[in-house]
């Protein structure tokens, strides 16, 4: 194929992408992560709004205490280590955020990745072989899904939060005589706010012996107890054997992941993670926030408590005003529209009443359940929450997605 072929190819998938009306735009912000944010619309105004859509469940992003954290670091240790961790890059920052992540989820040890998508991406190939078994959840992770991809292990699915049916695949992997079974699933599912059941998910996979790895990336910090996540919120801590999470979330929002378990677990992943072996290690800015974050999110119950009640009031409000919700604890809150190009006019009227959200739409949904997916934080105020809540009424009766 000749490279003009090739390129006239992507164009025409491009327009095929624009004619389906699924092309996802990205606006510039010129402020800090936040509950208002300053945008440049592509006519080149700028305005403040306000940010419905951001992971900064607890709204540290842009925490005094994580920059000033983050910018000592930069003096202190510099700007980055030029190296992966084995060769010359683990600075005494690396090995204190790994012990510190380690010790909020009470496992014996951790390990930094660049993300947790490289998390994911490398604990399932180093972990298990060909003779082993992973079951997974049909609504995980794409970095999940592509983590168990790159394994050799057989793979099993199971419908979503259908703990009957986990039984059956891992009675499957158990008589296609797999050696370990290895269950992985997210402890929120991030599309549509489900928190995972993981008192009967541990309950299930005890039966059949096999081992627990809980994504809990949209958990860490915010749910359960002390903010330690999904399992803690079921009370099942010990029955969850294996965690992955990240620090671009409700941890400070800045990037880097982790896989948190056993001693044996972290000392192989560190000799044979790919992601982990062959990609460069953390700045130590990034490792310092995360720590201060950290910190801040463990002494956080005012912050969790604010959270809760925003995702309460908001939930209520759009409920009254008619949208059509998925319902659930979480603070995603997704507004349920149907098709795609609703979802990208909805979300571009709130735009012009100030309100900051995007339209979620094929692939990272079903077809025909295109929404606008919320989130609260705690750097929201009531009032916040109410103007949202007036624009979204006001936008949803133009377009006649709610009465009134
Ligand atoms: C965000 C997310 C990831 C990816 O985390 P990064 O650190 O941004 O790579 C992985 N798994 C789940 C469930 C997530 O929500």
């Amino acid at each position: 194929m000749t490279q003009r072929a090739f390129l006239d190819h992507l164009a025409a998938e491009r327009r095929a992408i624009e004619a389906d009306g699924l092309w996802k735009r990205e606006r510039e912000i010129l402020s800090p992560q936040g509950a208002r944010i300053t945008v440049r619309d592509p006519d080149g105004r700028t305005r403040t709004v306000l940010n419905l859509c951001a992971n900064n469940y607890l709204g540290l992003a842009n925490h005094p205490g994580v920059v000033a954290a983050a910018r000592a670091a930069l003096e202190s240790h510099g700007n980055g280590l030029a190296s992966v961790r084995f060769i010359c890059g683990t600075q005494d920052l690396h090995r204190a955020l790994e012990a510190r992540i380690a010790a909020y989820l009470g496992k014996d040890d951790a390990i930094l990745f660049a993300a947790c998508f490289d998390a994911n991406g490398g604990v399932f190939e180093a972990l298990l072989g060909s003779e082993d078994a992973v079951v997974s959840d049909s609504l995980n992770h794409a970095s999940l899904i592509d983590g168990i991809r790159l394994c050799k292990a057989r793979r099993y699915r199971y419908r979503n939060g259908d703990m009957d049916d986990l039984d059956a695949r891992l009675a499957e992997a158990r008589a296609g005589g797999a050696r370990f079974v290895m269950v992985a699933t997210d402890g929120v599912f991030s599309m549509d706010g489900i928190i995972a059941d993981l008192a009967a998910l541990t309950a299930v996979a005890a039966r059949h012996g096999a081992v627990v790895l809980v994504d809990d990336c949209h958990a860490t910090g915010l749910l359960g107890p002390g903010g330690r996540g999904t399992p803690a919120l079921a009370g099942v801590e010990e029955g969850v054997h294996i965690l992955t999470g990240t620090f671009g979330k409700a941890l400070g929002g800045a990037l880097g992941g982790y896989v948190a378990g056993p001693q044996a677990v972290v000392d192989i992943l560190r000799q044979r993670a790919r992601p982990y072996l062959f990609s460069n290690a953390l700045p130590p800015a990034v490792a310092a926030g995360a720590l201060a974050a950290i910190d801040l999110a463990e002494a956080g119950e005012d912050l969790r408590a604010r959270l809760a009640a925003n995702a309460r009031h908001f939930r209520a409000r759009l409920e009254t005003t008619g949208f059509r919700l998925l319902p659930g604890h979480h603070p995603i809150i997704p507004v349920m529209v149907g098709e795609a190009a609703v979802a990208q006019a909805l979300a571009a009227a709130l735009h012009e009443e100030g309100v900051f959200v995007t339209g979620f739409f094929v692939p990272v949904v079903p077809r025909g359940a295109a929404r606008i997916r919320t989130q609260m934080s705690a750097a929201l105020s009531r009032e916040d929450l109410d103007l949202a809540a007036d624009a979204f009424a006001r936008a949803g009766r133009a377009l006649g997605l709610v009465g009134g």
